[in-house]
């Protein structure tokens, strides 16, 4: 089958085999802007290369060969031409956008012979060797694998020694000594030459590009974005242009709108006399795209037009590579752009505002993993206007407030972050070779380097804080200090970035919680009118629902009553019920427990006013709230003048082999209905006595843990006596639910038959998925991640649904209680509901709600909204 396509074959739509970038190099050929004729040989090509043997095969060889034919042929050029040489860029594609994890290489097709007519033809040998010198290294990196460092280390030695200060500077005499050393390092370091041979150089160019496809950098940046591994590469072979021929040409990147604050405005720079990743590399400060207004006003016009054709033909805002040559602009990749949280929803908002997209679109362009970087604190005023700066001259890349200790390298990155230190990456421009040291950092600053550099647009599209271009800071990885205004940082000095202004200060500054903006509103409000299901919140401390309610959160999905007994006083009584030996005695410990909890459950249904709320019954197994140590043990004898050895013999009973599958959640009630029956009265208690204020409270009174229908029936019995007696005595009535967490397999197997009896359900995620594996979750950490390194589980089955096993024992519960109850509540708690992968499976169930840290609800408000559309 077909495995190459000419550019004005392919069209946006077919990334699945041209890639991102051919796909858009099509795309922007069908509209008719200016760029370098080429070809895209397909990732399926790839695929099967990978797969067969690492070889290329005759047919695709063939096909080759036809595709340059026809390049030569369009371009009027050739490999072998004096007059009119053939040279090319090979760059690599994925389907997904990898910045920087794959590599390029230019000015491919020189040698020895043709690159001194092509010095002659052009009457530029500075250029000619310029490029040449760049084939070497760039080639060298990519196909040999010689380290970068081995060309660049002699070419700034080079450059220093004779006094030249940015590359441009060197003359054609000193690029062709230079190029004459990057000869001897092929041998030196790979043992090999330089192939000679244009075709022989692009073979060995494609084949080097399908191999990094599974280099260690691209595997990592995969995995930390969920690219899937098997989708292989496309290479684009492309006539080069020349950005390095002279002042009237260069090379640059622009973004439609601003990446970091979203503003609508042209936001972009470039170098002249550059090539390449001169720009993104940070080799020299370069220049405001405004500034080429100035330099050369026709091609600037030409760039802003192209700019706009492109935003409004992808509705999207696009990240934009381009190439001048003397004087003519050419585009080489446009991209929908990486962004922050923060310019991502101004982005989508003012898209809405301008007419461009619906507000259903929008909601989609918000990545809902990036939304809780809006929420991130930002340093006080107060303590900032205090703070002694160390840098005011950097860029604000990525926004954030960052505190930690200095590092030098991505290494001691990585070590000292796993060590526990919070630490901050200081280096003159990043790699991706710093790819895991960067994700280890809180926040990374560079002194080289601009708003599209490397450092910023990785930083940004992890939602780290990041400051570029403090060139007010001399940074010594080697020796490891900063120098700054005649003072000096070492490792481990602790500063504090600010990636919203570019400013860097000494020590650690106080940060207060982000201020929402309108357009965070303004946007959360049309992913509640798009959404289906709604979000609850799992809390109990008045902070959190707090919280939760500020982030719109429709309810309490889950309020855990545990630490209701773990007060100082509290636990007292609860130890002095569980030592208790008679009902009475238990009554009695549980009396004086009823006044805190009626207090907490006051305090909690203030702020639900007539939200539902769902409160769980106690959950947890009764030996958590014995003392473990023996001199816990002797301070609790004392202190509840009980028998020592009493206590002794009651912890020992209490002992359970497999606590999570002990006595514990309605079990305990069952045994000891005193407990329910106290906590009922507490919940009725406070819900009438805000009855009385005017305010209804939606009590949803839950019950752990059941997997018969009789432990249900027993234990709802129990609670409706409790609180009928409750309003009896009153001589009033409020109304309140009662329903059973859906947690074990057999709740799920029995649904129909719970469904008659409970008017609400709610999956607990965590147990449900530690039974219905038989993992136990505290202990299944030591191998779940082998698990999932084998591909023998696709996903952690706490963080995200499993959706074959699991997903379909809810589906079924979900389908079974609602023929037996049509009237029944559903919901979702537990760590998966507030995940956005789960919600979308979530999202095609029959279910009402689901409920997750107060944190993620804004997160999963949007990932709701997103399945929705
Ligand atoms: P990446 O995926 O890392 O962005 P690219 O394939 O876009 O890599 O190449 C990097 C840079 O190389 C481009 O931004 C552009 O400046 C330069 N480049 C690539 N192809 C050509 C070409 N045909 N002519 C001139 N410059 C090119
Ligand atoms: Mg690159
Ligand atoms: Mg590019």
């Amino acid at each position: 089958s077909k495995k190459i396509y000419a550019f004005e074959e392919g069209k946006q739509d077919m990334k699945d085999i041209l890639g991102g970038k051919g796909a858009n190099l099509s795309e922007m050929m069908r509209l008719g802007l200016p760029v370098p004729n080429g070809f895209t040989i397909t990732t399926e090509a790839c695929i099967e290369y990978l797969e067969q043997g690492e070889k290329l095969t005759d047919d695709l060889l063939n096909e080759l060969k036809k595709y340059i034919k026809g390049l030569e042929d369009k371009t009027g050029k050739a490999f072998s031409s004096k007059e009119n040489l053939l040279l090319v860029s090979v760059r690599s594609g994925a389907k997904i956008s990898m910045p920087g994890m794959m590599d390029t290489i230019l000015n491919l097709g020189l040698n020895d012979e043709n690159v001194e007519s092509l010095a002659q033809v052009t009457s530029d040998a500075r250029f000619a060797y310029d490029c040449y010198r760049r084939l070497l290294q760039m080639f060298g990196s990519v196909v040999y694998n010689i380290p970068m460092e081995a060309f660049e280390g002699y070419f700034e030695s080079y450059k220093k020694e004779n006094g030249y200060q940015f590359d441009a500077d060197i003359p054609a005499e000193g690029l062709k000594v230079i190029v004459n050393k990057y000869k001897e390092i092929y041998v030196e370091e790979a043992y090999k030459q330089f192939p000679q041979d244009p075709i022989t150089q692009l073979t060995e160019a494609i084949e080097a590009v399908f191999k990094s496809w599974n280099n260690e950098r691209a595997r990592i940046y995969r995995d930390l974005n969920e690219i899937p591994h098997d989708i292989g590469t496309a290479v684009n072979v492309q006539e080069m242009v020349f950005g390095n021929s002279g002042d009237r040409s260069g090379t640059g990147v622009a973004f439609t709108r601003n990446p970091a604050t979203g503003e609508h405005k042209l936001y972009g720079e470039y170098l002249l006399n550059a090539q390449g990743e001169d720009v993104v590399a940070g080799i020299r400060t370069p220049k405001e795209i405004e500034t080429l207004n100035e330099q050369m006003p026709e091609v600037y016009k030409a760039f802003v037009d192209v700019t706009k054709k492109l935003e409004s033909h992808y509705k999207d805002m696009q990240d934009i590579e381009f190439t001048i040559e003397n004087e003519k602009l050419f585009i080489l990749q446009t991209r929908t752009g990486k962004r922050t949280a923060k310019a991502a929803m101004k982005i989508a908002f003012d898209m809405v505002e301008e007419g461009v997209v619906s507000k259903e679109d929008a909601v989609k362009m918000v990545d809902v993993k990036s939304i809780d970087q809006l929420l991130h604190p930002a340093f006080k005023p107060e303590a900032l206007a205090q703070a002694e700066l160390v840098s005011s001259l950097g860029l604000p890349a990525s926004p954030g407030a960052a505190t930690g200790k200095i590092v030098f390298s991505a290494l001691d990155a990585k070590v000292q972050a796993e060590a526990g230190e919070s630490v901050i990456l200081m280096r003159p421009e990043t790699s991706p070779e710093d790819i895991e040291g960067m994700i280890a950092s809180r926040a990374i600053v560079t002194t080289h380097g601009g708003m599209t550099s490397h450092a910023a647009v990785v930083a940004r599209g992890m939602g780290k804080c990041c400051v570029t271009g403090c060139s007010d800071l001399e940074i010594n990885t080697k020796e490891k200090y900063v120098k700054y205004d005649g003072k000096t940082l070492s490792e481990g000095d602790v500063i504090s970035v600010d990636g919203s202004t570019g400013k860097v200060y000494i020590g650690e500054i106080e940060t207060t919680n982000a201020e929402r903006s309108d357009e965070f509103e303004t946007f959360m409000g049309w992913a509640e009118d798009v959404a289906h299901l709604k979000v609850r919140m799992n809390a109990e401390t008045e902070q959190d629902i707090q919280a939760g309610y500020a982030f719109n959160a429709t309810g309490i999905g889950l309020v855990r009553t545990e630490h209701m007994f773990f007060g100082e006083e509290r636990l007292i009584e609860m130890r002095r019920f569980i030592l208790a030996s008679s009902h009475e005695e238990r009554v009695s410990a549980l009396s004086n427990i009823v006044k805190y909890q009626t207090e907490d459950f006051e305090s909690i249904f203030r702020l639900s006013g007539e939200r539902p709320t769902i409160i769980r019954l106690l959950d947890p197994p009764l030996h958590e709230f014995l003392p473990k140590s023996a001199e816990e043990v002797n301070a609790v004898a004392r202190q509840i003048v009980v028998d020592k050895a009493l206590l002794e013999r009651r912890i020992s009973e209490l002992h359970e082999f497999n606590p999570m599958l002990g006595h514990r959640g309605c079990r305990l009630a069952i045994t000891y209905p005193e407990l329910y029956e106290m906590q009922t009265e507490a919940i009725i208690g406070a819900a009438l006595k805000l009855q009385d204020e005017g305010i209804h409270a939606n009590a949803e009174i839950m019950i752990p843990l059941v997997s018969t229908v009789e432990e249900f029936k027993i234990l709802k019995d129990i609670v409706k006596k409790k609180a009928d007696t409750i309003m009896h005595k009153q001589n009033k009535t409020i109304a309140y639910k009662i329903g059973t967490m859906i947690e074990t397999p057999r709740a799920c197997l029995i649904a129909g038959a719970l469904a008659e009896h409970s008017e609400f359900f709610s999956f607990g995620t965590n147990d449900l998925a530690q039974l219905t594996y038989g993992f136990s979750r505290d202990d299944a950490g030591k191998f779940i991640n082998e698990y999932i390194n084998r591909d023998i589980l696709a996903v952690d089955p706490f963080q995200t649904l499993d959706v074959d096993g699991i997903g379909q024992l809810i589906k079924m519960t979900v389908e079974n209680a609602k023929q037996v109850n049509p009237q029944i509540k559903i919901g979702v708690c537990g760590e998966l509901g507030g995940d956005p992968k789960s919600i979308h499976f979530f999202n095609t169930l029959d279910i009402d709600y689901v409920s997750c840290s107060p944190f993620r609800v804004p997160g999963a408000i949007l990932a709701t909204a997103q399945s929705q559309v």
